[in-house]
């Protein structure tokens, strides 16, 4: 009965939280490379106390702690992703507590990486830990991958999964990152949009003219850019990039059904995104935001935008756009279309990738495991999960669904109000203690998947 391991947990409400109050003494800033070795050895510590075996796997940035235990040959696999490093602390004098002081107050665990991600990392350790002190033996397989580069971007996740692909035998990947709903509403989420961001950029002159002296006889760089940007999107929203839906994988009745069961409250989404409700895509509001491509333009600069006037025709322009895709757009293959594109437009215009792109990423609702996750979360929490077909934002689940092609599943633990790389950090001990729980209903749960 799984009963015995919640009360186990129970039963060792403090000494988890001590464990959790040490790993975020534990300065582990991926931007600054600090700390971070020093705080791998302390997770892969906790592993071996814990009987995971573990090692720790060089890329050329930060290492990957890599752990796994093995029950049986013919038990499925579940691979947990967390990350151990953490954003910097900045700004100090904004902080109630020292961010790497770990305190509670008001029933929150209050520093730099709590939420974000270390606690959360810790629960599947910590279930781990439970069932087999309850137990003896785990009922499925896991294997643990923790990166120390999630902060900036992950630049060797990819790398690495590529480059291990039999280490990372599996059935499903399992992430627990990022906050609950408003009201911790408890969150299952199945995928993410890809990004690809770009600059577009033209010049027409060495240098800016006089607009009364010069204008009417040569080329505007502003001018020209606005044309170029016009010739991306039409006035209903439709990308004009020739092949820009030509991958696109159409939602399922699966998926188009969650989106219906997720609560909509116009009022208050405007409020929080600061529009006029007039302004708000109402109609297909989760369906625009999760499971459409969009074409976003940043940023723009040209000429003169200070205050009075300045006569000019200014010599060059530029613009930022991104681009968040669903599955099966391509992110290399679209920027191929997109610069072919604008150069046709206008051949003077310059087109640069900025950073590096994300395939977009989805895993599907029908399939069993996600079944079983989303009954754990409702069986720990009391309430059925909002479960969401993709979130607008973008990660590198991709990584997991394109390069391992297992199914990805992101249950977060912390609290709405984390203040995840914001100042004054937190974690609700209560989700704390509940993400344990959860992991180790996942881990139960999970032993019953057939034909993995
Ligand atoms: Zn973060």
């Amino acid at each position: 009965m799984i009963s015995q391991v919640f009360s186990h947990i129970e039963d060792n409400k403090e000494k988890y939280l001590d464990e959790l109050k040490k790993l975020v003494k534990q300065p582990s800033i991926s931007t600054k490379n600090q700390g971070i070795t020093e705080c791998a050895k302390m997770i892969q510590k906790l592993m071996k106390e814990t009987g995971i075996t573990t090692k720790l796997i060089p890329t050329s940035g930060h290492p990957i702690i890599y752990g796994e235990l093995i029950t049986s040959e013919s038990a499925p696999t579940i691979i947990f992703y967390g990350h151990y490093d953490v954003q910097p602390p900045e700004p100090y004098e904004l902080w109630h507590t020292e961010p790497f002081e770990p305190e509670v107050k008001n029933q929150r665990l209050y520093g730099r990486g709590v939420g974000d991600n270390k606690g959360q990392l810790l629960t599947h350790i910590l279930a781990v830990r439970s069932y087999l002190e309850t137990k003896g033996q785990l009922p499925v397989n896991v294997k643990f991958v923790f990166e120390g580069e999630e902060e900036i971007g992950s630049p060797h996740i990819a790398q690495f999964v590529k480059e291990n692909k039999n280490l990372l035998k599996g059935d499903l990947v399992y992430i627990s990152d990022g906050p609950l709903a408003p009201g911790d509403a408890p969150v299952v989420s199945l995928g993410n949009r890809g990004i690809l961001s770009v600059q577009l950029s033209i010049k027409t002159a060495n240098r800016d003219n006089h607009s009364g002296n010069r204008g009417g006889v040569i080329p505007n760089a502003a001018w020209e850019l606005v044309t170029v940007l016009n010739s991306l999107k039409n006035e209903k929203n439709k990308v004009l990039i020739p092949e820009f839906y030509k991958d696109v994988i159409k939602p399922g009745s699966a998926e188009l059904d969650l989106i219906q069961r997720l609560p909509f409250d116009s009022q208050k989404t405007a409020e929080a995104f600061y529009v006029d409700e007039s302004d708000l895509e109402k109609e297909n509001f989760y369906k625009k935001l999760t499971l459409e491509p969009v074409l976003n333009i940043n940023g723009i600069v040209s000429g003169y935008t200070g205050e009075g006037t300045k006569t000019i025709i200014p010599c060059q322009a530029s613009a930022k756009l991104d681009m968040r895709l669903v599955p099966d757009q391509d992110p290399e293959h679209i920027f191929h279309r997109l610069s072919e594109w604008v150069k046709k437009i206008n051949p003077r215009t310059q087109v640069e990738m900025q950073g590096r792109y994300m395939y977009p990423s989805r895993t599907s609702p029908k399939l069993s495991a996600i079944q079983h996750i989303t009954k754990s979360v409702e069986q720990v929490h009391n309430t059925k999960p909002l479960v969401y077909p993709s979130t607008g934002g973008s990660l590198p689940t991709y990584v997991w669904t394109k390069i391992l092609n297992l199914p990805a599943v992101t249950v977060p633990y912390a609290n709405s109000d984390e203040a995840n790389h914001a100042p004054n950090e937190n974690l609700k001990l209560d989700l704390f203690y509940k993400g344990i729980k959860t992991s180790c209903q996942v881990l139960d749960n999970l032993s019953l998947l057939k034909n993995h």
